[in-house]
């Protein structure tokens, strides 16, 4: 494996640990039962490994994404969100996602007409339909079109064309740190109609105070209304995760929305109160 990952294995008493680095001071590890695939496609090293904590993992650049345990969290959350906020969500654009698992969300919404899944690299699409299909599903809808593109390029030149634009990126680093620029943010509140909304996840209000902060005032400055709501995503570093609407008109979700969804973490009262912050996120982030 490249040395300059923030990743690494080990063998402790014959078991194979892989230990993630998320800061100079904070490693994690995961004791591994099997590795499922390793490769490097033109952007990023991607793996999918069999650990016994936390089932099957997305591994990129050496970052955990997304596993078979408790990967539904974090898709249900950034997916059904925004889409009991929006009264009529026909046109989906997902930028990021490559393990499908917020796409599969959305197709639960009779109401959709199209979903355009923005991904930079196919080879995250194709391990994960293949290794991960507790998280990506099948998705055989007909209504989800694979784009191959930076996501960045990809909204520049859409004007006035989405209902609810989802950004499920990766850290901020490597190809996903131009999702989280002002100028990405901008090009989204264009491809968006007159009463359109996004989400992004915004990291942790723990460990990232800093990209959070930028996240929730880049967004502010653009958008009529800016909310951050949370969860707690046990893979994730410091457990607790946030995510930031930015919208043009509408902001509060109507729960009945989730009617006849299926759906393992979200139910009504979640998609209630998922915008009750603890207090010190209330001080930090004042409404607009
Ligand atoms: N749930 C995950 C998390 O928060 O860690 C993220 C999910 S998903 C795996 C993130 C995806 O964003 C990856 O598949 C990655 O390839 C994709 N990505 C990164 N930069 C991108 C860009 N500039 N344009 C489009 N997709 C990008």
């Amino acid at each position: 494996m490249n040395k300059n990952l923030p990743v690494y294995f080990s063998k402790q008493d014959g078991d194979l640990w892989l230990t993630e680095e998320e800061r100079e001071d904070l490693k994690i590890s995961y004791r591994i039962k099997e590795i499922l695939f390793e490769g490097q496609s033109e952007f990023q090293h991607v793996m999918v490994l069999d650990s016994y904590s936390f089932g099957r993992m997305l591994v990129l650049d050496g970052i955990v994404q997304t596993t078979s345990i408790d990967g539904y969290i974090y898709n249900e959350m950034i997916s059904h969100v925004p889409l009991c906020i929006h009264p009529e969500p026909k046109k989906i654009l997902i930028i990021g996602g490559g393990d499908c698992g917020a796409a599969k969300e959305v197709c639960k919404y009779a109401v959709v007409d199209q979903v355009d899944m923005v991904e930079i690299d196919k080879l995250v699409v194709e391990v994960c339909q293949h290794h991960l299909p507790e998280v990506s599903g099948p998705l055989a809808d007909s209504r989800v079109q694979f784009i191959y593109d930076d996501g960045v390029n990809f909204a520049e030149n859409k004007e006035n064309e989405y209902d609810v634009v989802i950004v499920d990126s990766s850290d901020p680093i490597g190809p996903a740190k131009s999702l989280f620029e002002k100028s990405f943010y901008q090009s989204i509140h264009k491809s968006l109609k007159a009463d359109g909304l996004m989400v992004c996840q915004s990291q942790s209000p723990i460990f990232h105070q800093e990209v959070m902060q930028q996240t929730y005032q880049r967004i502010g400055e653009l958008f009529h209304f800016v909310k951050l709501y949370t969860a707690v995503v046990p893979t994730y570093p410091g457990g607790l995760w946030s995510f930031t609407v930015g919208s043009k008109n509408y902001i509060n979700p109507d729960p009945a929305r989730l009617k006849d969804k299926e759906t393992h973490y979200v139910n009504k009262d979640i998609i209630e109160r998922c915008f009750s912050l603890p207090q010190f996120m209330i001080e930090q982030y004042p409404p607009f």
